[in-house]
């Protein structure tokens, strides 16, 4: 019998193949432009992202990757050293280097077992603390945590939200996009994320213009007007290489949105009966699938057959951030340890095939025969 092919964890290779033509294109306009840094490409990308999210237009700022999206938001929205931020510890590293980067603690938040997101009510018990100058909750996996109630939990508080949708491009809750919620939001075009550049970017998007036009002189040296710094700022600028290539890509993602939801949906009959537990979608929630995040106590056993049978999968995450070295704090979170011990990510990128992801049931139904 001959090797069955490899199916990667993700490929956004095959993405880019798939609209290499367009890609291609828009490449060459950029090259003969004389237009490199800031142009007419990230002006044209942040309108047409901020109407996508749903936020009006001159409210999103293209910035170099998302944890400076996440990092100049915060700032934008005025907290400080020494202020404390809440987010949750299963999250990638970078959630908590922006809010250390701003001079903030983290404050870590127990999650919701069913969906993994952060728990209203373990946030209400860390704001009940004090000093929390604002919240960022994480849509993990494409899938948004209940904004409804973190909002009005941090209103009441008096915490502005930040919300991380650097894994929800497109997700909706009650009908309102990833990144109209907050007083800003932070997306990442990091090539595996659901929109993704070819190399870093990131976008902050915000209905305040006064936050937007803050976050715009924060990202390009504090500047107000050219040479002249209104305030200290640094360098996080999207260039128009990678602004040119999220344009065409952009026009694709709501259909490839509905790939992964169908992948998903293939996940969802076929692996029904297992001891396995699936991803639990919340009423009201429309998840993008940037993840498909199964759970069992055998993830490593089944991570090893699978890849045995050359499919990738992927462990997000299998530290809790706060049990890192560098965030190391004496802080219980039980369920985040637990869901970081047994989640296991399998593939659901746009380009696979139904082929590919019935043979990924059939390996994982095997595993449990
Ligand atoms: C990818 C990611 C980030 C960081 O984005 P970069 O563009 O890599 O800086 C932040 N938060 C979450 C949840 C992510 O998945």
């Amino acid at each position: 019998m001959s090797e069955a092919e490899a199916i990667p964890a993700a490929d956004p290779g095959a993405l880019v193949r798939r609209h290499a033509a367009e890609i291609r294109a828009a490449m060459e306009r950029v090259l003969a432009s004389g237009h490199y840094v800031l142009g007419p490409d990230v002006a044209a990308f942040e309108e047409e992202f901020a109407r996508f999210v749903g936020v009006g237009v001159g409210a999103c700022v293209g910035v170099a990757n998302g944890t400076d999206a996440l990092e100049l938001a915060l700032r934008a929205a005025g907290v400080r050293s020494g202020d404390r931020v809440a987010t949750v510890a299963n999250t990638v590293t970078a959630t908590v280097a922006a809010i250390g980067a701003v001079g903030a603690e983290p404050m870590f938040v127990e999650i919701d077992d069913a969906t993994m997101t952060m728990d209203p009510g373990a946030l209400e018990a860390v704001l009940r603390g004090g000093k929390v100058r604002a919240v960022v909750p994480v849509h993990l996996y494409g899938q948004m945590a209940d904004m409804t109630r973190i909002g009005a939990v941090a209103a009441a508080h008096g915490a502005v939200v930040i919300e991380d949708c650097a894994q929800a491009h497109g997700a909706a809750w009650n009908g309102v996009a990833a990144g109209a919620w907050g007083a800003a939001a932070a997306f990442s075009f990091y090539p595996t994320k659901n929109l993704g550049a070819l190399g870093d970017g990131g976008a902050v998007a915000t209905r305040d213009v006064a936050l937007g036009e803050r976050v715009r002189r924060l990202r390009q040296y504090g500047w107000q007007t050219r040479y002249v710094a209104e305030e200290g700022g640094r360098n996080s600028r999207l260039d128009e290489m990678q602004a040119a290539i999220l344009r065409v890509k952009l026009a694709y993602l709501a259909a490839e949105n509905a790939q992964r939801a169908a992948h998903a949906a293939a996940y969802r009959r076929g692996l029904a009966g297992l001891p396995l537990r699936l991803p639990i979608v919340a009423a009201g929630s429309r998840p993008v699938w940037h993840q498909f995040a199964v759970r069992t106590g055998k993830r490593d056993a089944l991570r090893a057959e699978l890849a045995a049978g050359r499919i990738g999968t992927a462990v997000l995450y299998p530290v809790p951030v706060h049990q890192q070295p560098a965030y190391r704090c004496d802080v219980a979170l039980p369920l985040t340890e637990r869901a970081c011990s047994e989640v296991l990510c399998l593939p659901v990128h746009p380009t696979l095939t139904a082929a590919e992801v019935e043979r990924v049931i059939a390996a994982v139904r095997a595993f449990f025969a």
